[in-house]
Order: structure tokens, then C-alpha cells, then sequence
């Protein structure tokens, strides 16, 4: 069974995602953190974002791996080294998005988290999971909150990561300019799938999201995974 969590920066989908994979067993697919070790990886390797075919071919080479340990849950690795900290830099933030808009660099992730979650019962978050990814998913939500709260979430996190340069203001503007780029890319742009349920987080706790997301697939989990509770 595939769930597919999409939505914009800050809407709580990782939180969320996380949590509702542990609580039915499922795989726990990042698919943000993909694009992110590949961004990273093409930083090291002073490849510019905007050498599209250069880019491409780094993709095309890489080995990307979601590893989970129990107690530090996700670990992302590219070609072997676990880059799950180094991911999450601000530098690496600002220009993800245009290294996620290259049409061959959405190939090969496709393809990878294809296999990934057709392998598995699978919670999958990202921004075209329901779209493009898994289109047939038997469950999507589409979790979306007002623009200022995911600021304050987001600057929330990266406040006690202690960074330089974390203002309320420049993660505001990361996050608006990700915003566009993300949702008038030509290709897998962020958008709600037709069939995804859709849910404002801006006035729910956690634990209230993951039980009306809980509440929506119970049913469908029941039959299709014999899940008891
Ligand atoms: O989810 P996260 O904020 O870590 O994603 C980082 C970036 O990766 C997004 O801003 C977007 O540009 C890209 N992304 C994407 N498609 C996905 C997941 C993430 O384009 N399915």
C-alpha cells in the first residue's frame, strides 16, 4: 500500500509522515532528502546548478540510499557517506529547488523512488508523490498551512541548530522563492492531485494531524494490510 504525503515547506509533512509510517510499520520515504543529497553532492563537486547536463550526469552516477536505525531514524547516504546532517544547510536549502526543476534529475529520482516504495508498504512525502510518483496511491493528502505559520515553523527548527544567518526574514524568503520555483516548474510542479484529500495544518497540533490522516486510511489500511487496532 502507498500513501503519498504532498505540500509546500512547513506544512508538516516530514513530522507527519514520520510518525504515521512508525505507528502502521510502513516504509518511510523522505523524498525531499533525496534531491538534497544530490544538491549536496553537487556542491562538493563544483558542479553550478545551472550545467543542467552536468547535473544530469552527476544524478546519473550517484548511488542515493534511505537507511533507517531505530533510534536515529532516517540517514540519507550518497555514494556511502551519510550526508543526513549536511543535507539540512541553509546553503543547501536555497538552491535545491533549481537542481529539483532539471527534468533528467527527476528521471532518475522517479525511477528510484518508484522502486523504493513499490517494494514496500510505503509512507511517501515530497511535493508530486500523489501527481506523478504514484499516481494510483491508494491514499494521498495534499497538507498545506498559511504562508507565516510555516515560516515560524520553519525558523523554529533551524533557530536551535544555531547557524549563522537564521532570520525570520531570510527564511521567509528561502521558503517563498522554493515556493515558486517548486509549484511553475514545467515538470512534476507542486500541486494538489485531484483525488488527494487536502489539509491546513495552520491551527492543528501534530497529533491532530496524524489523527485525521489516521482517521481517513484506517479503513483502507484494514483491508488491505489485516491492520488490528
Ligand atoms: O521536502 P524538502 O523541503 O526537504 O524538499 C527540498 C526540495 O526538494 C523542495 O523544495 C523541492 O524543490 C524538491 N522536491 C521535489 N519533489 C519532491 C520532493 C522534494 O521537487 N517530491
Amino acid at each position: 500500500m502507498i500513501i503519498a504525503i504532498d505540500g509546500p515547506a512547513g506544512a508538516g509533512k516530514s513530522t507527519v509522515a514520520k510518525i504515521l509510517a512508525r505507528r502502521l510499520g510502513f516504509l518511510y520515504i523522505d523524498t525531499g532528502a533525496m534531491y538534497r543529497a544530490l544538491t549536496l553532492k553537487a556542491l562538493e563537486e563544483e558542479i553550478d546548478p545551472g550545467d543542467t547536463a552536468g547535473i544530469v550526469k552527476l544524478a546519473n552516477r550517484v548511488r542515493i540510499e534511505l537507511k533507517y536505525k531505530r533510534l536515529c531514524g532516517l540517514n540519507v547516504f550518497i555514494d556511502g557517506t551519510n550526508v543526513s546532517k549536511g543535507i539540512r544547510q541553509p546553503n543547501i536549502t536555497k538552491i535545491v529547488s533549481d537542481i529539483a526543476k532539471i527534468k533528467g534529475v527527476r528521471k532518475v529520482m522517479l525511477g528510484l523512488q518508484r522502486r523504493m516504495g513499490e517494494s514496500n508498504n510505503s509512507v511517501l512525502e515530497g511535493r508530486d508523490i500523489g501527481t506523478v510518483v504514484f499516481p494510483d496511491a491508494q491514499k494521498k493528502f495534499f497538507l498545506d498551512a498559511r504562508f507565516n505559520e510555516r515560516v515560524n515553523r520553519r525558523y523554529k527548527e533551524l533557530k536551535v541548530t544555531k547557524l549563522k544567518d537564521i532570520t525570520v526574514n531570510n527564511v521567509a524568503r528561502d521558503l517563498s522563492n522554493r515556493d515558486t520555483i517548486d509549484s511553475t516548474r514545467k515538470i512534476a510542479p507542486l500541486k494538489k492531485a485531484k483525488d488527494a484529500i487536502y489539509i491546513d495544518t495552520t491551527n492543528m497540533s501534530v497529533n491532530k494531524v496524524v489523527k485525521t490522516l489516521l482517521s481517513h486510511i484506517k479503513n483502507r489500511v484494514d483491508q488491505s494490510i489485516g491492520f488490528a487496532n
